[in-house]
């Protein structure tokens, strides 16, 4: 049995989230120790706990220590079915987050799944479901996994209640990926969300984006939310080239003005494009695990991005642990870039 120790490098929820996927996918059984090591409150919380529920029910796994604020964990899988699934967090924690754990079973295993999601969509500190739909899942069709994702509802914290559907076509082996070149054309799309806030704070969002930029005004929409399960509200910038599509995000909150909100978002996209580089900081973290099972098939990747986050860097530790593969991190030091290179 592998030993995981979850407070190494970032310490938090996703060394158990790419510990599970990997798990699953290589049939490995795994202990989890001092889990969310790193974190205020360590331990299993219920995001976590229902995405290690999801990928034991995906790969039928025998596990140990699934309750709340469990620190220890015992996971030994078994074989990967695809099939009709609904996992629930049960509050607002990150559905989408749950998603990115069963997916990797999923896409690689040998018949379709439709699968519900409910809890939280839109969470700081987790990819929004925009980030799944339009950055992830169409670089996981280049590698050969063709998904269809759509909402019902959107589901802020602390409220929750959003459901999202996602049916996966698996394919057995995945194609390798190169995102190592910026594309010279890349147009924005600026979109803020109000979930039972006024309209006016998603306007107000897209005004200040306006006004410092010279973006096309057809490039900007402000949507509310129909039947909204609780207050909530995002801007988000979407910078998308003919090869991907980047996901900037920043969210509303309580005492903190509408403006402040949105030149945040603005900045964090003019620093990736200063950049030059294809693939931003959280689309790195999330297309290792990918790029790394496709290279223990045999089949090469690569991205370049900006300096590696601490996310990533664990990542990339989690990853070597269970895949037999090559790993290279070739540093520009005058570009300030990083090309990561995954080899069988
Ligand atoms: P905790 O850290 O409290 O355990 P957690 O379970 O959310 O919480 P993390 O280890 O912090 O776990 O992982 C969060 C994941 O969400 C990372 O993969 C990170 O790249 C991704 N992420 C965070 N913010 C964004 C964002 N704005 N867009 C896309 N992905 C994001």
């Amino acid at each position: 049995m592998i030993e995981i120790d979850g407070s190494q490098g970032e310490g938090g929820g996703q060394i158990l989230r790419s510990s599970l996927a990997l798990a699953a996918v290589t049939k490995q059984p795994i202990r989890l120790v001092n889990i969310r090591a790193g974190r205020r409150k360590p331990g299993l919380m219920r995001q976590h706990l229902t995405s290690l529920r999801a990928v034991g029910e995906v790969c039928d796994a025998a596990i140990q220590g699934d309750s709340i604020g469990s620190q220890a964990v015992t996971f030994e899988p078994g074989e990967s079915r695809g099939g009709q699934f609904d996992f629930k967090v049960g509050t607002a924690g990150s559905a989408v987050l749950v998603a990115q754990t069963v997916l990797p079973a999923l896409m690689l295993a040998d018949h379709p799944s439709a699968v519900t999601f409910e809890g939280g969509t839109h969470n700081p500190a987790a990819p929004p479901l925009d980030f799944l739909r339009d950055s992830f899942l169409p670089q996981l069709a280049k590698m050969g996994v063709d998904s269809e994702l759509a909402i019902d509802a959107y589901g802020f914290y602390p409220a929750g209640g959003g459901k999202f559907h996602l049916q996966i076509a698996p394919c057995c082996t995945l194609r390798g990926l190169t995102l190592t070149e910026c594309d010279q054309k890349a147009s924005p799309q600026v979109t803020a969300i109000v979930s039972a806030i006024p309209k006016s704070v998603g306007q107000r969002e897209c005004d200040t984006i306006r006004r410092k930029t010279n973006w096309d005004p057809d490039c900007f929409a402000v949507k509310e939310v129909d039947d909204p399960r609780g207050p909530g509200n995002v801007v988000m910038i979407q910078w998308a080239s003919p090869t991907v599509t980047e996901t900037f995000t920043g969210f509303g909150k309580v005492g903190v003005k509408a403006e402040h909100i949105a030149r945040g978002v603005l900045r964090q996209t003019r620093a990736h494009i200063a950049r030059s580089v294809p693939v931003g900081e959280h689309l790195a973290d999330q297309l290792m695990l990918p790029m790394g099972l496709a290279a223990s098939q045999g089949r090469s990747s690569a991205f370049r991005c900006g300096p590696l986050s601490m996310h990533s860097k664990t990542h990339l530790d989690v990853l070597k642990i269970f895949l037999d593969i090559k790993v290279d991190v070739q540093q520009d030091d005058e570009s300030d870039s990083v090309t990561v290179c995954f080899q069988p």
